[in-house]
């Protein structure tokens, strides 16, 4: 078999494998423990933290260990609206957000909050002109997403929180950055990215563990109480295998965030025209797209069909994101794009990783030539 949907998770390297397994049999302390086991898993969480702070480009103090990227999501964007109540309760997201950003907003607009959710254009992307248009006296915070789950579409974040951090200085900008990191390069403290997300196993390490950057000064309301582990935000005895395997995980993707993403980017455009020589296929993905992430559609067919018949050919693929893949709702994100019903439903997403080569792709092409052939001749016998 041959995996293509790395968007919805990753294998994890095997080194994070090793150094999960040696942690979790021989460092298994409490850090908060006073005595030296305690010391000791102390030292590995600090360490960790020191790691996954170089690859961001932060300082050690401003990482905030998760259970992955929809605690990140959920903590950032409920905790800066309850801690900026009095300053006011008007926030903006866009139309196209993962959906750990996207319900949180939902929420908290149940419970009162205003919020501006931004229409994005056909290619998915929103501008920084849309962002300051939107900012009014009692705006409390931006949420933007570095690269879309489904489309691979790349939001010009950079340029969105400069833009604030010059004009509107008191408004918070968070950025979900879980598609982006290892493949998009960006420099958070250039940015005037305040809060930003990221899970370990969209970028191999393993399932069930992420981080807040929570900048410096910035102070959240916490979402849980407890025993007031990461700076009160995220209380709870420290995961410390996974944390070190992400730490782990995070400093092999940043080193080979430039290698990784120039070769993905020529097999990416490789499969892109292969797929748009296919007559009956309509690319939802832009050329200028992150390079892991091809998205298109193929009208009047049932996504899972076609998922389905590459299957049989030996390829893994997804319908939509893995998140929202077992809901027969047409897709979020390209209904804000404007796409026709027939286009939402019959979504396919393929995700690359550093373990493809050219000739995977080329036989990825030939299954999806082959599937496509197979359903023009088995139309007549009800197959869509
Ligand atoms: N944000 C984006 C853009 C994602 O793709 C995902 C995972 O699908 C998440 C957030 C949630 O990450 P996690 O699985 O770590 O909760």
């Amino acid at each position: 078999m041959k995996y293509f949907d790395n968007a919805a998770t990753t294998p994890p390297y095997k080194e994070v494998i090793h150094t999960i397994t040696e942690v979790m049999s021989a460092h298994y302390g409490n850090p908060s423990s006073l005595h030296r086991y305690g010391e000791d898993s102390a030292r590995l969480l600090q360490k960790a933290r020191e790691v996954c702070a170089e690859a961001l480009g932060v300082h050690a103090g401003e990482i905030v260990f998760t259970s992955g990227a929809t605690e990140s999501n959920n903590i950032a964007v409920k905790g800066a609206a309850l801690q900026w109540i009095t300053r006011g309760k008007h926030l903006i997201t866009t139309m196209t957000e993962h959906p750990s950003v996207f319900e949180s907003f939902k929420q908290l607009e149940r419970q009162g909050w205003e919020v501006t959710y931004l229409e994005v254009d056909a290619a998915g992307e929103v501008t920084e002109e849309q962002v300051a248009q939107a900012v009014r006296t009692d705006t409390v915070l931006v949420s933007v997403m570095h690269v879309n789950n489904e489309t691979g579409c790349v939001q010009p974040v950079a340029e969105i929180g400069r833009m604030l951090k010059k004009k509107y200085p008191r408004v918070l900008f968070h950025v979900d950055g879980v598609q982006g990191f290892g493949k998009v390069p960006l420099y958070l403290k250039e940015s005037g990215i305040d809060l930003y997300s990221l899970s370990a196993h969209k970028i191999r390490g393993p399932k069930g563990i992420g981080l807040l950057y929570v900048r410096e000064d910035v102070s959240l309301f916490p979402l849980l109480t407890g025993g007031g582990q990461e700076g009160g935000l995220r209380p709870g005895t420290e995961n410390i295998p996974y944390i070190v395997g992400m730490a782990k995980a995070v400093r092999m993707a940043k080193e080979a965030e430039k290698t990784v993403s120039e070769r993905l980017k020529l097999l990416r455009a490789t499969l892109m025209e292969g797929i748009s020589r296919l007559p009956e296929l309509k690319l939802n993905s832009v050329p200028e797209g992150a390079p892991h992430i091809v998205h298109f559609s193929y009208p009047g067919m049932k996504a899972e069909a076609l998922l389905h018949m590459l299957e049989e050919e030996g390829f893994l693929v997804s319908t939509k994101s893995a998140c929202s893949s077992r809901k027969a709702e047409p897709s979020r994100v390209l209904q804000a794009m404007g796409k026709l019903p027939d286009i939402c439903l019959s979504g396919i997403r393929i995700s690359l990783g550093d373990e493809h080569t050219e000739s995977d792709i080329q036989d990825l092409i030939a299954a999806l030539n082959k599937a496509v052939g197979r359903v023009r001749h088995l139309k007549g016998e009800n197959l869509t």
